[in-house]
């Protein structure tokens, strides 16, 4: 989480943003504050704008900040914080609306999150489940390949345990999740969202 001071009267904001947030941006509006929802965030710790401080932000206007943070990509959509927020906001919802934005947008961040995505349900799809070596060399072919030289040592260790293998055995739920998928890509084709 951010503890940055953001100078409000030098920065560009744009008091629309809350606006054209759906499902109603008028509901944000009406966040008091209260922390309910960074309290109730599993993912909080490792995001760099709390959910407190993201719908603050969303308030004030300052739609490149809240856009070009990790902090939306973090959430696992738990709902914890939509069930619990006392002003009855659709904050879960609103995460899902602000991470189309960002992809419209192609700011880095959404770049590489969109990347992670992408392959993980791509490889998931293919055969029923998580295949990490896979998924890992083409996550980092997809993104920054330079970056994936860190995550080098890791790699070697989970080879040498036996968690990581090169060789790809028969998994035996190649196709069986195409259905979903497909289910999945009209629903979100009938909403005008998705990839
Ligand atoms: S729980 Fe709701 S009212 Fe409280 S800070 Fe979060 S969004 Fe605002
Ligand atoms: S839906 Fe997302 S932001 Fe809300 S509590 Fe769950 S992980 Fe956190």
């Amino acid at each position: 989480m951010t503890s940055e001071i953001i100078d409000l009267t030098t920065v560009k904001r744009d008091t629309t943003f809350v606006d054209r947030l759906s499902p109603d941006g008028r509901l944000l509006r009406r966040c008091i504050q209260c922390g309910t929802c960074t309290a109730s965030c599993p993912a909080a710790h490792a995001m760099d704008l709390s959910p407190r401080q993201m719908w603050r932000m969303v308030q004030l206007g300052l739609e490149e900040e809240v856009l070009s943070s990790k902090a939306m990509w973090l959430c696992s959509l738990c709902y914890q914080c939509q069930v619990r927020c006392p002003r009855g906001i659709p904050l879960t919802d609103t995460i899902t609306r602000l991470k189309e934005m960002a992809l419209k947008r192609q700011l880095a961040a959404s770049r590489e999150s969109a990347g992670f995505y992408r392959v993980f349900t791509d490889v998931v799809r293919r055969y029923g489940r998580m295949r990490e070596m896979e998924f890992m060399v083409r996550y980092f072919l997809a993104t920054n390949l330079l970056n994936g030289l860190n995550y080098a040592g890791m790699g070697l260790a989970l080879f040498i345990r036996g968690k990581a293998r090169p060789e790809f055995p028969k998994l035996g739920g190649e196709g069986r999740l195409d259905k979903l998928f497909e289910r999945v890509a009209e629903l979100e084709k009938a909403q005008g969202v998705g990839r």
